[in-house]
């Protein structure tokens, strides 16, 4: 028998209450009980399941095992590790100073769990995107219910059979499904939200959480540009670019989206990124191993839509170009003459096309990067500080690689996140850990300060006491 919308709704709320009840209990655990989680947790993807997750991705989407054991299993196991290494320091109280107006007191931060949290997480990055994030929540002493995509079958399956074997329910639990799924999770009061995916849904996530007025990390996407300035090594330049480009077949939020390259440079840049293409993905693509697969028929035709709508508005293929809908293979493909009206321009790409614009005056990039959303990554490829430091200061996003692309994403110190349309919030390392915290403010009088004086009735000598306390505190 089928069951009903609310029979599903109930049955979420029955978890979420079991969650509940448990989770003083997850949020008051130790140092040492959340490490053995991450232990756990390390074991399983570094060892267990590592054969299990190269198969699944490549069953959802002929991932092959290399790029699945850097883009998916290291992704995991360095955050694990990373995490094991500094969680000590991250749990300890924050003493931080007292103004002398406060003298006899003493503050600090204590960070607490936010309690029980829920993790929506995308496709294209099935084990990465579901696990970091539940890596930061573990860490932080959180109960987790983590929704995975309904695109990924296979992963989101083993997901759930990993983390089953490896956690109760009451404490972590997954649960497969689509958007019907995330509706109806997304109408408990949950104590945090981490939603990885589009703008779109980032924005129905917000509304939803508005509800309740849950705090959110919103990790989402767009047009990531990338510039090649005439300063730029163009051969380095190309390979980056094409490596970052066209890893997951280009199903990557901050994959370079398009590239803005210096008219002196355009030819060099055209030459070296084709070679490039064929020395990774040889003669034909579609046989190579190692290049992806498009996630679905739907993703391809939206592709091939993108690419249809620029020829017609006089775009020119000059590497690449053709697809396969029955094995869902989607050539490399450079693109160059992309007017500002095409779809590949308007919309995040998310995909392997890469739209080659020329520029004179740089000026000109700046611009145009201004003029859209404000991006996840911007990408800078030059070997003059003046005019890194120029671009820097002109435009914004998320996070900035100079002279490479992606690679912001492996450094646990750095925050990862967008910047509106492209994100609220952070995620990775300390940041992540600290998304999953409440930060408690703890003042503590130890004994009378002077603020005893400065309480009513009000007279002149007090009054001189509160102006010398706004001179000079
Ligand atoms: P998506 O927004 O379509 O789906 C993401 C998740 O939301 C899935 O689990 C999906 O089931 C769920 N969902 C779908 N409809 C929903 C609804 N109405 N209400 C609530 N939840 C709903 O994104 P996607 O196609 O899985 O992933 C691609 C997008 O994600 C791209 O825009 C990409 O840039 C972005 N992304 C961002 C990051 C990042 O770290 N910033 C990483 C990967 C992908």
């Amino acid at each position: 028998m089928k069951s009903s919308k609310n029979d599903i709704s109930e049955s979420y709320n029955s978890l979420f209450q079991k969650q509940l009840l448990h989770k003083k209990i997850v949020s008051k655990s130790t140092l040492q009980q959340r490490k053995a989680k991450l232990k756990k947790l390390l074991k399983a993807v570094e060892v267990t399941y590592r054969k299990e997750i190269q198969k699944a991705l490549f069953d959802d989407f002929g991932k092959s095992s290399s790029e699945v054991d850097l883009s998916e299993i290291y992704a995991v196991t360095a955050e694990i590790k990373y995490a094991l290494k500094n969680l000590k320091y991250w749990m300890q109280d924050q003493l931080v100073s007292t103004k002398l107006v406060f003298t006899g007191s003493s503050s600090k931060i204590k960070y607490e769990a936010k309690g029980n949290v829920l993790i929506i997480s995308p496709w294209n990055f099935p084990i990465n995107l579901s696990i970091c994030p539940l890596v930061s929540a573990i860490a932080a002493g959180n109960t987790v219910i983590l929704k995975p995509s309904e695109h990924t079958v296979h992963a989101s399956a083993l997901i759930k059979r990993m983390l089953s074997s490896l956690f109760d329910e009451v404490e972590i639990a997954v649960i497969e499904g689509g958007s019907d799924v995330s509706t109806a999770l997304l109408k408990l009061p949950f104590n945090h939200i981490f939603f990885t995916g589009s703008p779109e849904i980032g924005k129905i996530v917000m509304r939803a959480a508005a509800e309740n007025l849950t705090s959110i990390t919103l990790e989402l996407g767009g047009k990531s540009p990338t510039i090649v300035d005439q300063t730029a090594n163009v051969e380095i330049a190309a390979k980056r670019i094409i490596w970052g480009k066209f890893l997951n077949a280009g199903q990557i939020c901050i994959a370079p989206d398009y590239v803005f390259v210096h008219h002196s440079q355009f030819n060099a840049f055209l030459t070296a990124s084709k070679k490039v293409l064929f020395d990774f993905y040889g003669e034909n693509s579609k046989n190579s191993p190692d290049y992806t697969k498009i996630i679905n028929d739907q993703h391809h035709l939206r592709l091939i839509d993108y690419l249809e709508d620029a020829i017609r508005k006089g775009s020119k293929i000059v590497y690449g170009g053709d697809s396969d809908l029955k094995s869902n293979s989607f050539e490399p493909t450079l693109i160059t003459d992309v007017s500002e009206d095409t779809d590949l321009m308007q919309k995040e790409i998310f995909g392997p096309i890469l739209p080659i614009i020329v520029f004179e005056d740089i000026n000109e990039a700046i611009d145009h990067i201004n003029s859209k959303e404000n991006p996840l990554a911007l990408y800078i490829y030059s070997s003059s500080q003046s005019k890194i430091n120029y671009i820097l200061q002109n435009t914004t996003s998320g996070g900035v690689c100079i002279n490479n692309n992606d690679l912001h994403f492996y450094n646990h110190e750095l925050p990862f996140g967008g910047i509106n349309n492209s994100g609220i919030g952070s995620s990775h390392g300390k940041f992540g850990f600290m998304a999953f915290s409440n930060q408690r403010a703890i003042y503590r009088q130890h004994i009378p300060g002077v603020v005893e004086w400065l309480m009513p009735p009000y007279n002149q000598l007090k009054q001189q006491l509160i102006n010398l306390a706004i001179k000079w505190f």
